[in-house]
C-alpha cells in the first residue's frame, strides 16, 4: 500500500486544536482493490441505468414466518429475509412510488470522500410508499444524498424523486435525490432523470 508523507504547513488549521507544540504530516495513502457488491449487485445494476435506471427492491412473501404476519419489502435490498431467513425475491419499484424524507442530517464542512466536492450535502433516510390502495410503506429506509439549493429548508416529509448519474461509476452515489418537481436545469451536475421515474 503506497504511503506518501509530507510536512504539513504550520498554518494549516489542523494544528489549531493542539494545546502543545506538535508536528504534523500530510499522509496520502493509495488503496487499490477489487470490491464486489455480491447479492445486492442487481440493485447497483439498476441505478447504473442513467435515463433507463430502475430502483430495485426485494421482498419476502413468507408472511407466516414474520413477526407481524405480513409481507416484508426491503430497499436497499436484502438478499436474505432478516425474519424468516428465506431468500428474498426481486422487483422494480413502480414509477408512481412516492418517496419522502424520513430523517435527515446535513454535512456542511466534513464529509466522506464520495461527496466532499458537493458540500453542503444533506443525507436523508428516504421512506418509500408503493402506489397501491394501502399506500404500502417499504419496511426499510434507504439512505440517500439530497441535492438542494438551500439545505436549511429541507425537512421531514419533503417529497423526493431519484435522479441518476449519466455516466455511472458503480457506486451507491449513482442515485441522488432531488425535491419532487425540480426542473432539469437544477439537477445536480452529471445526473439525469430516468424515464421510469419522472421528477
Ligand atoms: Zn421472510
Amino acid at each position: 500500500m503506497p504511503v506518501n508523507d509530507s510536512y504539513l504547513d504550520p498554518k494549516d488549521r489542523a494544528y489549531a486544536p493542539a494545546k502543545t507544540e506538535v508536528v504534523m504530516v500530510r499522509r496520502q495513502v493509495s488503496i487499490d482493490y477489487k470490491k464486489t457488491y455480491g447479492g445486492i449487485s442487481p440493485y447497483i445494476n439498476g441505478i447504473m441505468g442513467g435515463t433507463r435506471a430502475r430502483l430495485l427492491f426485494t421482498f419476502c412473501e413468507n408472511a407466516e414466518g414474520h413477526d407481524f404476519g405480513k409481507v416484508l419489502r426491503f430497499q436497499v435490498p436484502r438478499t436474505d429475509c432478516p425474519e424468516c431467513y428465506g431468500r428474498t425475491e426481486w422487483a422494480a419499484l413502480p414509477g408512481e412510488t412516492r418517496f419522502f424524507i424520513d430523517t435527515l442530517s446535513t454535512a456542511v464542512e466534513l464529509a466522506g470522500i464520495s461527496f466532499k466536492d458537493r458540500l453542503p450535502v444533506t443525507v436523508a433516510w428516504v421512506r418509500a410508499h408503493l402506489p397501491d390502495t394501502e399506500f404500502t410503506e417499504l419496511d426499510t429506509l434507504v439512505a440517500g444524498m439530497v441535492d438542494s439549493d438551500d439545505y436549511k429548508k429541507r425537512k421531514r416529509g419533503d417529497e423526493l424523486r431519484p435522479v441518476f448519474r449519466d455516466d455511472p461509476i458503480a457506486n451507491f452515489s449513482d442515485v441522488m435525490w432531488v425535491l419532487a418537481g425540480t426542473p432539469r436545469k437544477a439537477f445536480p451536475e452529471g445526473y439525469v432523470a430516468s424515464k421510469h421515474y419522472p421528477v
